[in-house]
């Protein structure tokens, strides 16, 4: 925050330091060198807060970059980033904890007579780090005259009241105590006015929910997520090579799915190469799961059991690990204002993950993310004189995309899955576009009091789990987990649930004290919303703590 720079007013405000924020920087310094671009970040430092499977098909970065960087990708940076391209493409399905099968068939099958399974492909793409991603493109950014501000969290946007505009976005109060009373340090959190306001905030975020219901944007369906947990495990150097610097797994089945005799819910395993001798390995779950006792950790115990995981990880260390949401709601959940049918309003556009822009068929929303950012940037210099015309330009932009070429064909993939559960839905999502839309509910009301038959012996330790993902926020500062009515979690809750936010929350903030549950370790918190999600009476807010607090993921 100690910047000698005024920043109470600019041309351009991105928030969300992220691959969509940063894409839109870059892209529009190149086109108008002169306007003056400001990107602010609630993490400590870029990339800290940027997590995802992530396998990036690299052609809007090959596009943005061939633009703006003459000789990119002939750096260090570059090589790093994208050193691991993807020749072995693996489809498993599990059964039980040993059989593995190969249904890679299948999907190249169904590409060949374009079903929409067929674009389940990765070949040619990169597995990379979208932690190290975010902060090579943040330099770059940087190096062409962005102002890219890191520690500085946003909590609402400003609208002129006659005119519905954004005038601005606020950032967090600093400097209160537990309780909300003014320390000595405090500052309020100041308003930065902008021109344009580019939400880029990735999945759920805060300014950009605010905006939504501010504005009256409407998603034609509920948004849907899924809760993903990570883990980067140093192997041996045989079990990389095993595995090769080339490769990604994707796996379905065990530990989430069985036909017929179940469990049922929908996702599956990731095993990606990461950096010389590490292996990603992950767990990625449709946040529609009915267990009230089920915690995507418990599943990626279960996997890495799995003697096809195993034999790549056995005796490995944790390097790192995190977790986060998906948006998978797809095309239907695109957040639009129901007249002119604007992905935004006025002055202010929503890109990438906080739109929804996540492909299901392909499991991937990266490159999305940036191409979003590249239609932001054309978007903006082109109503450069009459910013409310903005939204309604980067819409018509995006609509014209592959964009929303691709999220137009999975458009009912996802909503298909969670009306009919995997076995019926997944066969089903054949029929692709002719399928109808179907109203599906929202994450949190498919809680049951089933129980999850698979749970490890042993609980799962949220302790090392936090520790390696190096969370952390000023401990003086009000908690920014909201329980709304803890009458709620005594009454409705805890007798019938059993009180799920203890168990789903994978940073353990959450615990019962003197028969009340409250979030009793804010400071863990890995910033993934699930609790705002999933939450089975939609009982808990997640609010912005100061800026810095949160995860410091660097090679996720
Ligand atoms: Fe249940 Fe939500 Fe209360 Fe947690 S916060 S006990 S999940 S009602
Ligand atoms: Fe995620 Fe909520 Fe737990 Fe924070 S408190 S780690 S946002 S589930």
């Amino acid at each position: 925050m100690a910047n000698e720079r005024d920043f109470s007013k600019v041309q351009v405000l991105v928030v969300g330091a992220g691959p969509a924020g940063l894409a839109t920087a870059i892209q529009l310094k190149k086109i108008k060198p002169q306007i003056e671009v400001c990107v602010i970040d609630k993490a400590l430092d870029l990339g800290n807060h940027n997590l995802s499977g992530a396998v990036l098909e690299a052609e809007p970065l090959h596009s943005l970059l061939d633009a703006a960087v003459p000789g990119w990708s002939e750096t260090d940076m570059a090589k790093q980033v994208l050193a691991n391209k993807i020749d072995k493409d693996d489809i498993m399905f599990l059964l039980g904890n040993k059989l593995a099968f190969n249904i890679f068939w299948a999907i190249h099958l169904a590409k060949t007579i374009h079903i929409g399974f067929g674009q389940m492909i990765h070949k040619g793409d990169y597995s990379v780090s979208i932690s190290k991603l975010t902060k090579w493109m943040g330099q770059i950014a940087k190096s062409t005259g962005v102002e890219v501000l890191t520690g500085f969290a946003a909590e609402d946007i400003i609208l002129d009241g006659t005119s519905g505009m954004a005038i601005g976005v606020k950032l967090v109060d600093q400097g209160l105590d537990k309780e909300g009373h003014k320390q000595s340090n405090y500052a309020p959190g100041e308003v930065i006015g902008a021109d344009f306001i580019v939400l880029a905030e990735g999945c759920d975020g805060l300014v950009t929910e605010n905006f939504i219901q501010k504005a009256n944007l409407q998603r034609e369906s509920n948004q849907l997520y899924s809760v993903g947990v990570k883990e980067l495990i140093k192997v041996s150097p045989e079990q990389y090579n095993k595995f090769t610097a080339s490769r990604v797994v994707h796996a379905m089945g065990h530990p989430i799915w069985t036909p017929v005799i179940g469990p049922g819910m929908f996702g599956g395993g990731i095993v990606y190469a990461g950096e010389q001798d590490h292996l990603s390995v992950g767990m990625i779950v449709g946040a529609d799961w009915k267990y009230y006792n089920f915690n995507p950790q418990d599943a990626l115990v279960r996997f890495k059991e799995h003697a096809f995981v195993k034999q790549f990880i056995d005796g490995g260390t944790v390097v790192e690990a995190g977790a986060k949401m998906i948006p998978e709601g797809g095309y239907h959940a695109i957040p639009r204002e129901p007249q002119t049918g604007s992905i935004g309003k006025g002055n202010v556009m929503i890109l990438g993950d906080s739109a929804g822009f996540v492909n299901m068929l392909k499991i991937k929303g990266l490159h999305n993310a940036i191409d979003s950012g590249i239609q932001a940037a054309k978007a903006i210099a082109d109503s450069i004189d009459m910013p409310e015309a903005a939204a309604a330009k980067y819409t018509e932009l995006v609509e014209n995309s592959n964009i929303m070429k691709e999220m137009k064909s999975a458009r009912n993939f996802r909503q298909t899955v969670a009306k009919f559960g995997p076995l019926q839905g997944m066969p089903l999502s054949i029929l692709g576009e002719l399928l109808p839309k179907f109203h599906v509910e929202k994450d949190y009301e498919a809680m049951t009091t089933a129980p999850y038959r698979l749970k490890p012996d042993q609980s799962f330790d949220k302790d090392t789990f936090t520790a390696v993902a190096a969370t952390a926020h000023r401990e003086e500062q009000p908690s920014h987990l909201k329980i709304l009515d803890s009458n709620i979690c005594k009454i409705k809750c805890t007798p019938v649930f059993d009180s799920p936010c203890i168990t789903f929350c994978p940073a353990g903030v959450y615990e019962t004290i003197h028969d009340q549950v409250k979030p009793a370790n804010p400071s863990n918190c890995l910033h993934c919303k699930t609790c705002q999600r999933k939450c089975p009476f939609d009982n808990i807010r997640w609010t912005a703590p100061e800026g810095g607090g949160g995860p410091r993921y660097k090679r996720m």
